[in-house]
This record gives C-alpha cells, structure tokens and sequence, in this order.
C-alpha cells in the first residue's frame, strides 16, 4: 500500500480535519503513488488516521477523502458522498421552481476537487484535483447512474489544473452533447445558460438567493446593473418591477444572451439600456454626466486571483464601490460583492467602509450575503467560502 507520513508540526492542523496536507507538511512518501492515486496517512507516530489522494505536482500534496482510517476509498464511498450531498440538495431546492444548482462543492461535500452543477437534464463537471481526475470513471458512472441525465459533460477548462499535473480540457463525458443554450429555471424565472462556452460551468449559481433578494428591493426603482453577465440581477430586477435598467458588461456576448433573457421572461426590453463596456470607465463618464441610480448593482469577476494581488484587487474594489456610492440617489441601495476568496469578509467591509468615507455619504449596512445555499462552506474548510456580499443604504 502506498502511504505518507506526516511531520510531527503536523499533528494540530490535521486535529482540526483540514482536507488539505501540504508538501512540508510530508516526512516521508512510501511506494510510488502516481498522480491521483489514494495513500493512506500516517502521524508521526504511526498511526493510520485516514486516505487521501496524492497530488506530487501541486504544493497540495495530499487531499483527504476520509478521516476515517477504517472507510476504503471505493465506488460504494463515492457513492455515499454524492448521495448525501444530493439529498442535501433536496431539501433546501424546490425543483418546481429551481433545477439548476450545484450538487457537489468539492471539499465541502467531502470530494475534494469535485464540482458538479445541474442544468435542468444536464450535468456539467469540474476535475479540479489530481484526485478527482483519477477517479473520475468511476464518479461518472455513479453520477450517471443517480442522475440519469441527459449527457454530462465536462468544464475542466481551467488553469489550477496544471497545478495539478492535468490539463485544462472539456469534453461530452457521457450521453448526448447539450447543445450550446439549454433553458434552467431559477426561482421560477427562465434562463439560457452556455454550458459549453459561458463562465465557469455556464452560470452563477452562486448568486441565485442573493438575485431573489434583489426582488424585495427593486420596485420602482431606476437600476444600474454592473457586471451584469446574462443579465441574472437584471430579470429579477425588471420582473418585480424595477422602472428602468441600465447594465455595463464588458463582453458582447454575454449581453446577447441577457436580452434573450429578458424575452424568455416577457420582459420588456425597452426599459434596458445595454452597455458594451469597461465598469471602471462607465462609472467615471456617468459621475461626470451627474447620472444618478436609485439602485446599482457590484459584481466583479474575481479581482485577487492569489495572496499577491490583495492590495491590488482592494483598489479596485475601492474605485468601484467609491464611484457607485457617489452615483446613488440619497436613500439608494447598493448591492455590493467580492468573489475574491483572498480578501476576508473583514476585509471586504474596510474597503466598503473606506469607499464610505471618501464618498462623504452616510452608508449602513443592512444585509450581509454570501453564496448560495447550494454552495455549503464545510466548517473544517473556511476556504470554502469565498462570496461575500453587502447591502447598504447610501444616505
Ligand atoms: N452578476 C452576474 C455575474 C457577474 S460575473 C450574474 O448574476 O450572473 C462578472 C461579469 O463581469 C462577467 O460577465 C465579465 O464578462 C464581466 N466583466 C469583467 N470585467 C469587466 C469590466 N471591467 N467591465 C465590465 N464587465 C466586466
């Protein structure tokens, strides 16, 4: 059997259960694991305190599977895990009204590496570790066999994967390739989602209960969606009765799509305004055309992509949010988030609060976000969470 042992400085953090084992974390390595293969785990001291699968090229050398010294890593464990990360799902999804959300979330559903999203009769996959990769026959079979969905494909198109000694890559896994659109409901809403080419696997689950919350608010008001993607805030804005909308994305594309969107949901497009641009410009022409929102929406993509960038991504999240405060109506309410799992909740209120002060304006949180439910944050993982959001008045 291969196996590693771990360093003695080792022993705290591997109390706390944290799935993943680093590199200077490994006194010794036994046998001759191959990427992905399961080793089990030893203490210092000997002792088997459970398997994980070994990853030589990643500086994330070991990722847990189980705590457990007694479970095997076998199609029944696989088997279990996704079980009961879908029934999770059940209870917290009404599939009359919502059948698109994640299924999986890797390390927080115990599968380390392992996202799997479903869009209506569709699966669409991620392989994000060298673990989950090498058992991936075997999770695509056990998916298949639970789901029995129409075809499950793969989005494993990103870069962390060679972090991992694997290549981006996307490919029909299994039954029948989508076609490029397939329409989801969210929250009874109707949306087309690019399994093949949109961001990510194809959509933003992880905004779907913040879009609800946007519904309480929108009525009546003049809306500035930023960052506006397929326009998910847009159609739930419009839909409860915004007056108007006015959404900034960078990419054309993405803006074909929203107005499909808004057709698909009787929407009426005279009341959007689509700008094909950059936010940070956008924002400097309209404060100095003095245009004034009622409500604007903030929802870059990932600003601090590593440790590096922080200071960096805080600027930006500051120009932003300073330019959004100013462009507000007294009494407007911006909805402001950071994806950036870099920068804290902590931290992302201080750039709010920074934004604040410089504004001159009178800001108070009254909604504090996160991802959606569907996205769990297991409690020995605290990387899982990464969405943050807030809602504040703007006096
Ligand atoms: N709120 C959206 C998701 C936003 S993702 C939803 O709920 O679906 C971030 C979006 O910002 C992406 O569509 C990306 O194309 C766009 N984007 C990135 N940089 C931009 C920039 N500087 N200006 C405008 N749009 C940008």
């Amino acid at each position: 059997m291969q196996s590693v042992t771990l360093k003695k400085s080792a022993d705290s953090f591997i109390k706390r259960k944290h799935p993943w084992i680093f590199s200077g974390a490994i006194e010794k390595i036994e046998g001759n694991p191959s990427n992905g293969e399961t080793v089990q785990i030893f203490t210092s001291d000997k002792k088997l305190i459970g398997n994980g699968s070994f990853s030589p090229a990643s500086q994330i050398r070991v990722r847990v599977w189980s705590f457990d010294p007694e479970e095997i890593i076998d199609e029944n464990f696989f088997r279990r895990k996704i079980s009961l990360a879908y029934s999770q799902r059940e209870k917290i999804i009404e599939i009359s009204e919502t059948n698109a959300y994640r299924i999986i979330n890797a390390e927080s559903d115990g599968l380390p590496g392992l996202i799997v999203d479903r869009y209506s009769d569709f699966l669409v996959c991620q392989f994000l570790s060298a673990g989950a990769e090498f058992n991936k026959e075997t999770l695509i079979e056990i998916l298949n066999d639970i789901f029995k969905p129409f075809g499950i494909f793969e989005r494993s198109d990103v870069e962390v994967r060679t972090k991992e000694g694997l290549q981006p890559n996307q490919s029909i896994l299994k039954g029948i390739a989508p076609d490029n659109l397939i329409e989801v409901r969210e929250n009874g809403f109707k949306f087309l989602v690019d399994i093949k080419n949109g961001h990510k696997t194809g959509f933003y689950l992880d905004q779907r209960d913040n879009r609800k919350l946007i519904s309480e608010f929108a009525k009546g008001k003049t809306v500035l969606n930023c960052f506006s993607y397929t326009g998910g805030f847009s159609v739930y804005a419009l839909a409860s009765g915004a007056e108007k909308i006015a959404q900034i994305e960078s990419s054309s594309s993405a803006i074909d799509l929203s107005n499909k969107n808004f057709e698909l949901n009787n929407l009426n497009p005279s009341l959007v305004e689509n700008i094909n641009g950059d936010v940070f410009e956008i924002l400097r022409k309209f404060r100095d055309e003095r245009r004034t929102f009622d409500m604007i929406i903030l929802d870059p993509p990932k600003f601090a992509e590593s440790v590096s960038q922080i200071q960096q991504a805080s600027r930006g999240y500051k120009d932003i949010n300073l330019l959004a405060m100013k462009l507000l109506n007294p009494g407007g309410i911006l909805f402001t988030f950071s994806c950036s799992g870099h920068i804290s909740t902590e931290l992302f209120q201080k750039i709010i609060s920074g934004a604040a002060l410089d504004s001159g304006r009178e800001v108070k949180i009254i909604n504090q976000l996160t991802q959606s439910s569907d996205h769990p944050i297991a409690l020995n993982f605290p990387e899982g969470l990464y969405l943050k959001g807030l809602v504040c008045s703007v006096n």
